[in-house]
């Protein structure tokens, strides 16, 4: 990596006759010179292809890990969340899009050194850091920086999975947690509201988990979109066989934002169903978000069915774990501590 009158060389690229081809992520932008690519991340200078939103910080704040939603990493604890600039998807209903999907320079930011950022962590008191609001894969080098700075630091990442192999498999050489957002499970979906292909999510996804790093999954449910009962027993179906049954699925609801503010809320039996389904199919930890709930929160001992950890919106309270084992039975659980 070279760094050139404090302009950082972006990872993953090559040369073309016009400017650059960018290796980072599976839309392998041709950006010509002085043009940024899709995400607004990359741009392209004379010399070098750039990596533009290194450092650019646009939020910071301290949150429980629930939040994320991380429910089996660490129960209870806080993080310190970080988010950038810029996105390689185009969800219509994106909540974050004065961050995701401005060009670069647009936004308001301030730049922090990786440096400056640990420190900020851990003046914060905090031992995890979570990069996520806008795709975190596409500050490949300054998350690598900052892993590298202070390897003591727990590093979540809440990403949409659209990443390249090689990069995804640096970024799990550093990451303790990941939540990924499998946001329908139709290609069609996925290239009319998001502006990519499921299939590269999925490969990503099973990558991860083939890695060892924590994953966690989030199906935000879109009424219309991709709720119907058979999309979601095969997601379902394909997190089972794929992946593993303990792998944690959040099922949450959908709120009208963005170019989608024509949709409605997703009802509650929606979310409620999905869980169901996802039970039913032999899911062990099936979660729903943006709604209160009295049970369909808690996590429970998949071999005794007790309840090791309640919960009320943020409210966590970790009622029968020692360590990651369920303390009435001794069942070893899918959760980090
Ligand atoms: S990371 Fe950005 S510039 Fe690179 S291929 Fe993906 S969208 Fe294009
Ligand atoms: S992937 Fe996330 S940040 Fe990017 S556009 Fe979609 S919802 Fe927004």
């Amino acid at each position: 990596m070279a760094i050139i009158n404090e302009r950082i060389e972006a990872a993953f690229y090559s040369r073309t006759d016009e400017g650059y081809m960018c290796g980072l992520c599976p839309h392998g932008c041709r950006i010509r010179f002085g043009e940024y690519g899709l995400c607004g991340s990359r741009r392209a200078d004379e010399d070098m292809l750039v990596a533009y939103s290194y450092g650019r910080v646009s939020s910071l704040c301290v949150d429980p890990i629930e939040k994320k939603p991380l429910f089996h990493f660490h129960p209870h604890a806080r993080c310190f969340s970080v988010g950038g600039i810029g996105c390689n998807m185009r969800c219509r209903h994106c909540q974050n899009y004065a961050i995701s999907m401005l060009s670069s320079g647009k936004k308001r930011t301030t730049y922090e050194r990786p440096d400056e950022l640990v420190d900020l962590s851990r003046r914060e008191g905090q031992n995890i850091i979570a990069f996520t609001y806008n795709e975190p894969s596409i500050w490949y080098e300054y998350i690598m920086e900052v892993a590298r700075l202070d390897p003591e630091l727990e590093i979540v990442l809440v990403t949409n999975g659209l990443v390249s192999r090689e990069p995804l498999l640096k970024l799990c050489s550093v990451a303790d947690a990941m939540n990924i957002d499998i946001k329908g499970f139709t290609d069609g979906f996925y290239v009319d509201v998001c502006g990519a292909h499921l299939a590269d999510v999925l490969r990503s996804t099973e990558t991860v988990f083939q890695q060892g790093v924590h994953l966690e999954l989030t199906y935000l449910v879109i009424p219309g979109y991709n709720d119907s009962e058979d999309e979601i027993r095969r997601f379902c179906e394909w997190v089972r066989d794929s992946l593993s049954p303990t792998v944690p699925v959040h099922f949450t609801r959908f709120h009208p934002d963005n170019e989608m503010t024509d949709v409605q809320w997703t009802p509650v039996e929606t979310v409620m169903t999905c869980r169901d389904i996802g039970l039913g199919c032999g899911l062990k930890h099936v979660y729903v978000g943006n709604t209160l709930s009295d049970e369909a929160d808690d996590t429970y001992c998949p071999d005794c069915g007790e309840v090791v950890v309640r919960r009320l919106g943020y409210l966590v309270d970790v009622v029968g774990l020692d360590g990651s084992r369920c303390s009435h039975c001794g069942c070893e659980m899918n959760i980090i501590r």
